[in-house]
């Protein structure tokens, strides 16, 4: 089979989510003159923040570059935990000491109950279900270091976790790729794009201003009195948010200097029949790795393909040109799949922070909430809701994230130069890991 060969008739460099729920501009309008909060980016964290702003009666803007949701928020895996990845390759109890893990684990967990709240409160359709994840173990080292971590998760973060020894995994993923792993309980899958459109159907009836096609270009004054270029003139607001996450730019600066932008790739087969995909899939679990650069892949909502996602280029390569190579990474995993061709591939930024943690933090009045090192669709909702609460002055308690010292790099503006190197190493180290495994 050439490259070639993979790509079904019809294929898009969309995202598969965009078929049931695409972003758009219904309810666009050219940004008001002033307002009491101006929140910009109309992810997950902009929209969960302007919805809790609205609701309690603060006239509220998004203000979007784009169309509604056309950042990481409809593109993603849409699986979705409670602190499983906090830290996730970092060491953030040297960094922050045990009590304030601890903290952050409990806040990741209850986070978690937070988008099944909103999901049912404001009815959204969007095919969430709690079909637990498998992590898969890519080295018997890896296994050996999961057993030590599920007393901790099940502790901290109330995971629901349990080790998988590998004579057991094809109950879960039918494949000879892993060395065991762990299941969590508390976590699940849903339509990414679809709960974003419930979100944005949520802000409309409670009476958001929305203006799409709005680039803000850069915030000038000071708490209380600030005022937002954008590329559709001034917006003065008391109070702003920050929800721009991994497409961060020019227009903030310091923030940009902290988070590191990565894409993420995804592809999605054509349909194969429910009993082929959940014979791949047999517990219905959303699937994840231990791998440096981790593979992540699921059923679609509907049960016919499968969905799968990967690190596959640390250089700006398009959708296209890396959808060979997680074709390649998919059948490495599930080699059943030789010859299934892909309808959909496309790619979105994930925003890392140099700690592995997100953080949330206010500074002049300029509220933030960035850095969810690819576990974002449960946290950003939480943190977006977390800021709103901290504007009304509704809580009693600060976020476990917020706060933290934000770290960056010297010689790092936001343009992260090192990913092709830091890249190769990663893969090289996940490469050699198997090898002498
Ligand atoms: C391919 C991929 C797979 C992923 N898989 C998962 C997963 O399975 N599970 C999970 O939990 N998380 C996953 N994530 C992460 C998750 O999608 C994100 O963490 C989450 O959607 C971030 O939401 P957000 O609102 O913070 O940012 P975004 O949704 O990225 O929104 C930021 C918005 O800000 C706008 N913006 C930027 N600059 C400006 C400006 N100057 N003016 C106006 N607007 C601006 C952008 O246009 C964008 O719409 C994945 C991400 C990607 C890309």
């Amino acid at each position: 089979m050439t490259p070639h060969d993979i790509f079904a008739d019809g294929f898009k460099t969309d995202p598969y989510w965009w078929e049931a729920a695409p972003p758009d501009d219904e309810g666009d309008a050219p940004p008001p003159e002033r307002v009491d909060v101006a929140v910009i980016g109309s992810g997950y964290t902009g929209m969960s923040a302007a919805l809790e702003l609205a609701r309690s009666g603060v006239d509220v803007v998004v203000l979007e570059a784009q169309r509604f949701g056309e950042g990481a928020s409809t593109r993603s895996g849409g699986m979705v935990s409670g602190g499983v990845n906090v830290g996730k390759g970092g060491d953030i109890e040297t960094l922050y000491g045990r009590a304030r893990v601890d903290e952050m684990l409990a806040e990741a967990r209850d986070s978690y109950d937070h988008l099944e709240e909103i999901i049912r409160r404001e009815n959204i359709e969007c095919f969430y279900a709690r079909t637990g994840r498998f992590v898969g173990a890519h080295t018997p080292d890896a296994f050996k270091a999961m057993a030590a971590k599920v007393d901790d998760l099940n502790a901290h973060a109330d995971a629901g976790a349990t080790l998988i020894p590998r004579e057991r995994q094809a109950e879960h993923v039918n494949t000879e790729y892993y060395y065991g792993g762990m299941t969590v309980d508390r976590a699940g899958g849903v339509h990414p794009s679809l709960y974003h459109k419930g979100l944005r159907e949520a802000c409309r009836r409670a009476g958001v201003k929305l203006s799409a096609h709005t680039r803000v270009e850069g915030i000038d004054g000071s708490a209380g009195d600030l005022t937002v270029r954008t590329s559709r003139g001034p917006v003065r607001a008391k109070e702003v948010v920050l929800g721009t996450n991994g497409y961060t730019g020019k227009a903030t600066p310091w923030h940009r200097r902290r988070v590191i932008p990565i894409a993420s790739y995804i592809i999605a087969t054509e349909p194969l029949g429910r009993e082929r995909v959940s014979a791949l899939f047999p517990s219905g679990r959303m699937i994840a790795d231990s791998k440096r650069v981790l593979y992540y892949f699921r059923p679609s909502p509907d049960g016919t393909r499968v969905i799968f996602g990967g690190r596959a280029s640390f250089r700006s390569r398009t959708a296209l040109e890396t959808a060979p190579v997680l074709y390649r990474y998919m059948l490495g995993i599930f080699p059943q799949l030789a010859g299934v061709k892909i309808t959909h591939a496309w790619n979105g930024n994930v925003a890392f922070t140099f700690d592995r943690v997100p953080h949330m933090g206010d500074e002049n009045g300029v509220h933030y909430a960035m850095g969810c090192n690819g576990s974002g669709v449960v946290m950003m909702s939480h943190l977006g809701h977390r800021v709103a609460l901290k504007i009304l002055g509704k809580t009693n308690r600060a976020s476990a994230f917020d706060g933290l010292p934000f770290e960056t790099r010297p010689f790092y503006t936001g343009v992260p130069w090192f990913l092709p190197t830091i890249g190769a190493w990663y893969k090289f180290r996940d490469w050699m890991d198997r090898r002498t495994a």
